[in-house]
Formats: structure tokens, sequence, C-alpha cells
């Protein structure tokens, strides 16, 4: 080999490496980070896009490690869910995303709070019966929770995830299809999913403005969506041109930058009181 290559062979390796490294040292950090509350959820307003209220939250999950510094979820829940971590993680998700409506309630504000489910969440067989419980535990209602899937998630096994599905929604709670769109499924394929809401994704959105395509496909999705009597949500609104041509759409409910950023518990409570609409 010239020295180039060697070099690049080495440079390749070396690259390997501490990416391989960085996710062990992640997989090593992982259950204390989850026993010892080193996890934290930031919360993203959602915005009724014809009137331009706040009309709930999605809880997003945030880990700061001493050591390897910020650890962005795309990063961290992929290797959860290959672990298998990913159970505990969601269900610490769920209990502090509750214990914030709860005390959110308390203070007077009411919103429908949204957590995001993995495949294995849904393969386990208590997983409606630990939401009833916890949501009893704090009086709160079923139908103010919704519960985010994607499809990928639910087509892991789709006999297990429907039946799960089935339950939650028997108790009450609202079910969102995430990211839609990124998948090879289509919505007829879908419709024996107990769904509530259908996540356009934000590839197809943020594109709105100045993509002909993408304004076709999401008309056409929300048309058939609303057919199918699912509510519709836009994620990734970060301008008001898009905002606006949703509204023209019919889009029943808005998620994105241009309203706001995910935020902590307290700033969420600022932004309310200072900058929502
Ligand atoms: P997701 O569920 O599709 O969440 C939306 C992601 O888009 C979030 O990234 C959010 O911060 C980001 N986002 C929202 N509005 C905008 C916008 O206007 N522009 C842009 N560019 N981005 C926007 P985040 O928080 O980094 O989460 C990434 C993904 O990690 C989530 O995608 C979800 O798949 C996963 N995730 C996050 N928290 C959890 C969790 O508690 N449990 C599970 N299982 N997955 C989670
Ligand atoms: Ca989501
Ligand atoms: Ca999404
Ligand atoms: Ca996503």
């Amino acid at each position: 080999l010239a020295r180039s290559e060697k070099q690049l062979l080495a440079d390749y390796q070396q690259g390997s490496d501490e990416s391989y490294l960085r996710r062990l040292q992640i997989l090593q950090a992982l259950p204390d980070a989850i026993v010892n509350r080193k996890l934290q959820l930031h919360y993203q307003p959602k915005m009724d896009c014809g009137t331009g209220q706040v009309n709930g939250a999605e809880a997003l999950i945030r880990w700061q490690h001493e050591q390897l510094g910020v650890i962005r979820p795309d990063e961290f829940i992929p290797l959860a869910e290959q672990s298998g971590d990913i159970l505990r993680v969601t269900r610490w998700v769920c209990q502090a995303a509750l214990d914030q409506q709860q005390y959110w309630l308390e203070q007077g504000i009411d919103i429908q709070m949204a957590v995001n489910l993995s495949a294995l969440d849904l393969q386990a067989d208590d997983f409606a019966e630990f939401i009833a419980t916890e949501l009893r535990a704090r009086h709160l209602s079923p139908t103010k929770l919704t519960l985010e899937v994607t499809e990928s998630a639910v087509m892991a096994d789709l006999e297990k995830a429907q039946k799960r599905l089935k339950e939650l929604r028997e108790l009450g709670c609202k079910i969102a299809l995430d990211d839609y769109g990124t998948g090879y499924a289509s919505l007829a394929q879908l419709k024996h999913l107990p769904l509530d809401k259908l996540k356009l994704d934000q590839s197809f959105i943020r594109g709105l403005d100045s993509d002909a395509n993408d304004r076709i496909i999401v008309q056409s999705t929300l048309s058939l969506a609303h057919e199918l009597k699912l509510q519709t949500v836009a994620e990734g609104v970060e301008e008001q041109a898009a905002w606006r041509l949703l509204r023209q759409m019919g889009c029943d409910t808005l998620q994105g930058y241009y309203f706001s950023r995910p935020l902590a518990a307290v700033e969420f409570e600022q932004w309310l009181k200072n900058e929502a609409p």
C-alpha cells in the first residue's frame, strides 16, 4: 500500500473505532442515567393551525453527559432499542411527562401531552396496563395523552402492535402515526390500525413553499387522512409561509421551530406566558 493509502486506512479505522467507542460508552452510561434521573424532557408546543393557539406538547428526551457531552436522541435511542434499555427509558419518559402534565394542570395549564414509543414498547404485554396505572395514580384523563408511534415500530410486529394500540385506545388514549410518508406503507395498508392522528414528516413540510410536488403530496395526504377520519399534524414548520399553506390545505395541528423549539419545562411556562400567540 502507498503511504497515503495506509494513512487513509488508518484514519478510517481510527474514525470507526472512535464512533464504536462512543457507542459503547453511551450504552454503558445509559443504565446509570435512567436510574439516577440524568435524562431530561423538553417540550415542544403544538399549535392549532386555524387559531394559532397552543393545543398540546410533545415530550422529547434530552441527555447531557458529564464526559460525553450532549447525546442527541437520534444517537442514543437507536442504541437503547438494540440493547433493550428502551423499555426503561420509555417508562421513565411516560412517568416524567405525566408528572409534568399533572403539575401543569394544577397551575391551570391544561394541554394534551404526547410521548414517543418504540417497537419494543408495543410488544410488551403489560404496556397498556402500565399507562393505565400511571394515569390513575395522577388522576389524569387518558384522552389527554397521545402516544406517537412510527410505521417501522408498528411493522416490527404488526399483530402485537395492533393489539397494544387497541388496548391503549380502549383506555381512551390517542394514537398518532409519526413520520408519516417516510416509510413504505400506504394509508390504504395502514387503515386497519387504530389511529387518531397522522403526523406528516418534516421532509415534506420544509419545501412546501418552494416545491410544487411537496404541496401535492401534502394536500392529497391531508385529504385522504381526513376522509379516513384522522386528525392531521404537520411537523417541521419553520416559516410563516408553511403555516399559511397548511391552513389553506386544512391541516389541524402544527409543530415546528417557527412557533418554538423544544423547551425545558420552566422555559415552556415562560414561553406560554410571554410569547405564545
Ligand atoms: P420525532 O419524534 O420525529 O421528533 C421531532 C424532532 O424534530 C425533534 O428532534 C424536534 O426537536 C425536531 N423538530 C421539531 N420542529 C422542528 C423544525 O421546525 N425544524 C427542524 N429541523 N426540526 C424540528 P429531537 O428532539 O432531536 O428528536 C429526534 C428523534 O428522537 C424524535 O423524532 C424521536 O424519533 C426520537 N425521540 C426523542 N425523544 C424520544 C423519546 O422520549 N422516546 C423515543 N422512543 N424516541 C424519542
Ligand atoms: Ca414524535
Ligand atoms: Ca416525527
Ligand atoms: Ca423522527
